[in-house]
């Protein structure tokens, strides 16, 4: 399957080529017909699919390039709508259209003034949009077009309320493309609140399948976590490009702080940084100036960036299909990988779940030479109780299976 034969008009398959793109993703694949079509989408996919290029490329032939609010995305994370932002500037060199972002976090005015202008295709944040609309500078009384991205993560964000507020002040009459990493129920519950007749794309997680990715358990105490990062980057000198995941703000800090003292250039990229600093620490991970960045989850999604040596769950995540997302940044396009999951013993539930969900068992290693304190190490003696539970339940869960 080409390009050309989705029914994508010229100027758009101009834009297409000077992306540099030959074929089509799978999701680009099926959406597009069906987004040409008027239809409403589910799309189950996470960034790395091309779910970008599945949903601006026919909405920009939809719509005329008149400066009219046509088209709306609008997506949890500054990083996610910033990427899409920039595809929809390089497709509209082609097209025409005007494309503009609001975002929150940085200067509203710039934003004010471009929508003054007149845009085809925005980008936003929900709570700046909302400001934008309550400054009377966004007019969404014309927005034919709306994309849900990353529906889930708005969720687990806590935006929804946000987007209902949005959602109430589209027309109702218009087409809705949500996509989604997961379908959870409450997603679902969405899907079918503010969809018409949808038609469903799945694709299954793209990039590294997980088997390619070497995985090592090492139980800590939690109170030598930052000792044992140090050490294991000391002992280990691959570490070339590492992305370190922790449970809150408050440790990414202090985990760069440490690597810092150790000699290792690492910064902190969290939802208390601004635009600007999570903008510059992502361009120099991505240029090799910086080998560590210490993340959260929650701004992790956005993190699009080849070449990851190394993932470390420094913090086991909480929400098991995150072990996933997180270890899935390594091990691009055929390259190895790593990820290495601290585990105290406040962690072992966590990493049951985690188990559960990847139906394997993550083997255990430790750092030779390394002055481990008492701690305790899973699986020794957790086993049989699982075994028993699986046995009593069946398969609950398999690789694909959903916990939220
Ligand atoms: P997305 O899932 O939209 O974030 O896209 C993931 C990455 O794949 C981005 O770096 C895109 O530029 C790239 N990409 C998307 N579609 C294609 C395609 N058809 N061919 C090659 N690369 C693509």
């Amino acid at each position: 399957m080409r390009f050309a034969d989705l029914g994508l008009n010229p100027a758009l398959l101009d834009g297409v080529t000077a992306m540099g793109y030959t074929d089509p993703t799978p999701i680009q694949e099926q959406a597009i017909p069906l987004v040409l079509d008027g239809r409403d989408v589910v799309g189950c996919a996470q960034t790395g699919t091309g779910k970008t290029a599945a949903f601006t490329l026919p909405a920009l032939q939809l719509v005329p390039a008149e400066g009219v609010l046509r088209i709306l995305v609008v997506s949890p994370t500054r990083e996610l709508a910033q990427q899409i932002e920039v595809f929809g500037l390089a497709i509209a060199e082609s097209t025409g259209h005007s494309v503009a972002s609001a975002l929150g976090g940085v200067p509203v005015e710039a934003q004010v003034k471009a929508l003054k202008k007149g845009v085809d295709l925005l980008v936003a944040t929900p709570g700046r949009l909302l400001d934008l609309v309550n400054r009377k500078a966004a007019d969404l009384s014309r927005v034919e077009i709306l994309v849900l991205d990353e529906a889930d993560r708005m969720l687990d964000m806590g935006f929804w309320p946000d987007v209902r507020r949005i959602l109430a002040l589209l027309p109702a009459k218009r087409q809705t493309l949500l996509f989604s990493a997961t379908m959870a129920p409450e997603v679902l519950r969405i899907v079918n609140k503010n969809l018409v007749d949808p038609a469903r794309i799945d694709i299954a997680p793209s990039g590294t399948p997980i088997e390619a990715i070497h995985q090592a358990l090492y139980p800590v105490d939690e109170s030598q976590k930052v000792d044992l990062m140090v050490a294991l980057m000391e002992a280990h000198g691959d570490f070339d490009r590492t992305l370190v995941f922790t449970r809150t703000k408050w440790r990414a800090d202090a985990v760069v702080d440490a690597l810092s003292r150790a000699g290792v250039a690492a910064t902190a990229m969290h939802s208390d940084r601004s635009q600007e600093q999570r903008m510059k620490a992502l361009e120099r991970f991505r240029d090799g100036r910086l080998r560590v960045l210490v993340a959260t989850d929650v701004v992790s999604r956005g993190i699009d960036v080849e070449g990851i040596s190394h993932v470390v769950n420094y913090d086991v995540p909480s929400n098991p299909e995150d072990y996933v997302h997180r270890i899935g940044r390594t091990a691009r396009a055929g390259a190895s990988g790593t990820a290495f999951t601290f585990v105290s013993i406040m962690e072992f539930p966590e990493l049951d779940a985690i188990e559960m969900l990847i139906d394997s068992e993550i083997p255990v290693e430790e750092l030779e030479g390394f002055p481990y304190r008492e701690r305790a190490v899973p699986h020794e003696g957790r086993l049989a109780g699982r075994k028993k539970r699986r046995a009593f339940g069946g398969r609950v869960m398999g690789r694909r299976g959903r916990r939220r």
